[in-house]
């Protein structure tokens, strides 16, 4: 094998996949029968082993155009660190991908060693220290361009929406963002992807016109609503197990402002703000997004002085249109109880971070959370006794978001989205070090116990505990199995 010269290596990986016997496509759909599987997964082992030869690790090295780096390397703890910091990531070796070959070998090097492949963008999803796996990261793969015409983004699976925001605004559009901006676009959009722009354009995964992706196969396909579609179904929801995706064309809408902000209580008036937003927030119309959190926040320079430091109530408020009217829907909200702060303002959406002010510095975590089919009085009670002020609970931060509208209609080309049936998502955030770090998971899933009797499943994103495919029905699972199966035969991607 080494006597091979680089291109030769090169062009090895790039036919590994045919090698495997995995390209013929009445092959795979044989793959799918039972026993089908089984035996398409031992012939993709063997297959890549036999194109790795005896030094898989120099073959990976000589085929990957980025680093490869092992945990006696100086650069592997900072390539494979993310946002999330409860974990400290110690996979058997990182591949910083540049493009797709390089994921690629590295797909071809786990189905030779027996290793699980994960993918990296921020780290915001970070949910286990990967151990043993062979851990992708995709920063380097950047790059966005916006067709104005088309009105799309093609993004790299490393780019987070910030770059998107930015590319997109002179155009007067925006992606589909969530409430942070530092978030990877492609992590996000495959666990769906709920925002202030949802309710009135739905989830971020049904934006998603095309993935490139290197299936668990080795083969690198383009994946949308023509070619290779029950796999574009898959991705776009199903998240894990199925390939790492390596760029994604996404739709844009046209925003260029919004009326956002937060309105801020006292904790001690949790109560009356959160049974007033319950009966307030269902009244808006579609092209408004709110929810409404109990924090902890820290002791900090950077929050204005009411807030530093304090439990607080905040109300997020968004709405791209008229902006009067957004100013009489906004209006109520300061009746509530005696108003700490208020800072719903005209903004550039550009600006949109500023609605939840979600933490930009990396903290050990941990967050979970389930959809709520309604929200009655009843629900809002069971949550403050298991989470609210007063209740011993040390979650920093329990948020309550308004789902519906075009968030719960069927996509025109159809996902794997879960999540449709939801009318709110409850999520809670809880750290993970420190005298309280241990009270943290059972602090969640007292709250997510808590609002049991009304509960459906919410977004995956949200919902902690990685795959989730419990909260898919049967039939949904069922199809997704059926997909990891036939593009993912040995259970490669994790
Ligand atoms: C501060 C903060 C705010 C958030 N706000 C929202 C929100 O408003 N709405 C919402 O829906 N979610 C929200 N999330 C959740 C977030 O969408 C998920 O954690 C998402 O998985 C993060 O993606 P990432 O790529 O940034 O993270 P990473 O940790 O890098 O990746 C997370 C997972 O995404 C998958 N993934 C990433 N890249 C690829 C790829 N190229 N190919 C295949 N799989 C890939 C993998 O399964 C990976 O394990 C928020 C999270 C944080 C920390």
């Amino acid at each position: 094998m080494t006597h091979l010269s680089r291109a030769g290596l090169l062009r090895l990986v790039a036919a590994a996949p045919l090698a495997l016997g995995l390209t013929a496509p009445a092959a795979r759909t044989a793959s799918a029968a039972p026993g089908g599987a089984g035996a398409d997964a031992e012939r993709a082992v063997a297959e890549a082993r036999r194109a790795s030869g005896a030094d898989p690790l120099g073959l990976l090295r000589r085929c990957v155009a980025g680093p490869v780096l092992l945990p006696t390397d100086a650069e592997y703890a900072t390539e494979a660190a993310g946002f999330e910091v409860a974990h400290t990531p110690a996979p058997r070796l990182v591949v910083g991908a540049t493009r797709a070959e390089d994921v690629r070998a590295a797909v071809v090097y786990a189905l030779a060693v027996g290793a699980e492949v994960r993918v990296q963008a921020t780290g915001h999803g970070l949910e286990d220290d990967l151990r043993d796996t062979v851990l992708v990261t995709t920063r380097r793969l950047g790059g966005v361009s916006v067709d104005p015409k088309a009105r799309t983004a093609t993004i790299g699976a490393g780019v987070r929406w910030r770059e998107v925001l930015d590319a997109a605004a002179p155009h007067g559009l925006a992606p589909l963002l969530g409430s942070a901006s530092a978030v990877g676009a492609v992590g996000y959009s495959l666990g769906g992807g709920t925002g202030l722009l949802s309710r009135q354009h739905g989830w971020a995964a049904d934006a998603v016109r095309s993935l490139d992706v290197v299936t668990g196969d080795g083969r690198l396909r383009t994946a949308d609503a023509k070619r290779d579609a029950e796999l574009h179904w898959a991705l776009r929801g199903g998240k894990s197990g199925l390939g790492v995706v390596t760029r994604a064309v996404v739709d844009l809408v046209p925003v260029t402002r919004m009326r956002g902000g937060a309105v801020f209580f006292a904790a001690a008036d949790a109560a009356a703000v959160l049974h007033a937003w319950r009966r307030w927030a269902p009244t808006l119309p579609r092209e408004a997004a709110t929810s409404v959190a109990l924090l902890a926040l820290p002791p900090s320079l950077q929050l204005p002085p009411p807030l530093s430091g304090k439990q607080v109530v905040s109300v997020r408020f968004s709405h791209t249109g008229d902006p009067a009217a957004a100013d009489a829907l906004v209006a109520p909200v300061r009746t509530w109880a005696p108003v700490l702060l208020d800072s719903v303002q005209e903004l550039p959406f550009t600006a949109s971070d500023a609605v939840h002010t979600d933490p930009t510095d990396p903290a050990p975590t941990v967050n979970g959370g389930t959809g709520l089919r309604e929200l009655p009085a009843a629900a809002v009670d069971a949550l403050l006794a298991a989470a609210g002020p007063g209740s011993g609970s040390p979650l920093v931060a329990v948020e309550l978001r308004l789902m519906g509208g075009a968030l719960s209609e069927a996509p025109e080309v159809p996902d794997a989205v879960i999540g449709r049936g939801a009318a709110y998502s409850l999520w809670g955030l809880g750290i993970v070090a420190g005298p309280a770090g241990a009270q943290a998971r059972p602090a969640l899933d007292r709250m997510v116990a808590s609002v049991g009797r009304w509960a459906c499943p919410g977004p995956l994103n949200l919902a902690g505990g990685g795959r989730r495919d419990d909260l898919r029905t049967p039939e949904q699972r069922k199809r997704l199995e059926k997909a990891r199966r036939r593009f993912d035969p040995a259970g490669v991607i994790g």
